[in-house]
């Protein structure tokens, strides 16, 4: 489900926009905002927020297509801190909460969104669907990746100032940097610079 996407477009902290693809579809959500510091980036104020945010997610569902109550909402602010949690405790290799992991665990347990086939064989969802069953697959993705092959390559980004999160999925298994265009090449120009000074 999350092995294809195009990344998201974020914004560099001097405005310019990129595309971030953190590899999976549970990574996605932490791009919504998230707990402490990270309030400021919080993009999640109203059902309708959620909605349009997945639009642009890897999931691709259109707005009209989902139901969004005040409460999914909430669920979804909890899911998303849960897995900033879990996700920052496993790339630190520190210790795991369970509080964090009960509540992606409450998340999965309710009915996902259902896969189904179009008439010309491509994939779909069933539609309409409710926040409880997208917040559902997002947890169920969770489960895999921390679970997973991948589990062991969940990194933050290696720029002291970056607070991203992404697995890396690269065949190399060397992926430092949310992406090359920002924090890569900021990193590759201080290096040249230290170089010079040096
Ligand atoms: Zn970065």
């Amino acid at each position: 489900m999350s092995a294809v996407s195009t990344g998201l477009v974020i914004y560099s902290a001097e405005g310019t926009p990129y595309l971030f693809d953190p590899g999976s579809l549970c990574l996605e959500l932490l791009l919504t905002g998230g707990p402490g510091v990270l309030a400021r980036y919080e993009v999640l104020h109203e059902p309708h927020d959620l909605a349009e945010w997945l639009a642009l997610s890897r999931l691709r569902l259109t707005p009209a297509d989902l139901s969004v109550s005040p409460g999914e909402l909430e669920a979804a602010h909890r899911l998303r801190d849960a897995l900033w949690q879990l996700a920052r405790a496993v790339a630190r290799s520190e210790p795991r909460r369970a509080e964090d992991v009960a509540e992606i665990n409450r998340a999965a347990a309710e009915p996902p969104l259902i896969p189904q086939l179009t008439a010309d064989i491509t994939p779909a969802w069933r539609l309409p669907a409710s926040a409880t069953q997208v917040l559902s697959a997002i947890a169920r993705d969770a489960v895999d990746l921390f679970s997973g092959r991948f589990a062991t390559r969940i990194r933050e980004c290696g720029a002291p100032d970056c607070y991203l999160i992404f697995v890396d999925t690269s065949p190399s298994g060397r992926r430092r940097w949310c992406s090359m265009e920002t924090c890569g090449n900021r990193s590759k120009v201080r290096a040249l610079r230290s170089r010079r000074a040096t």
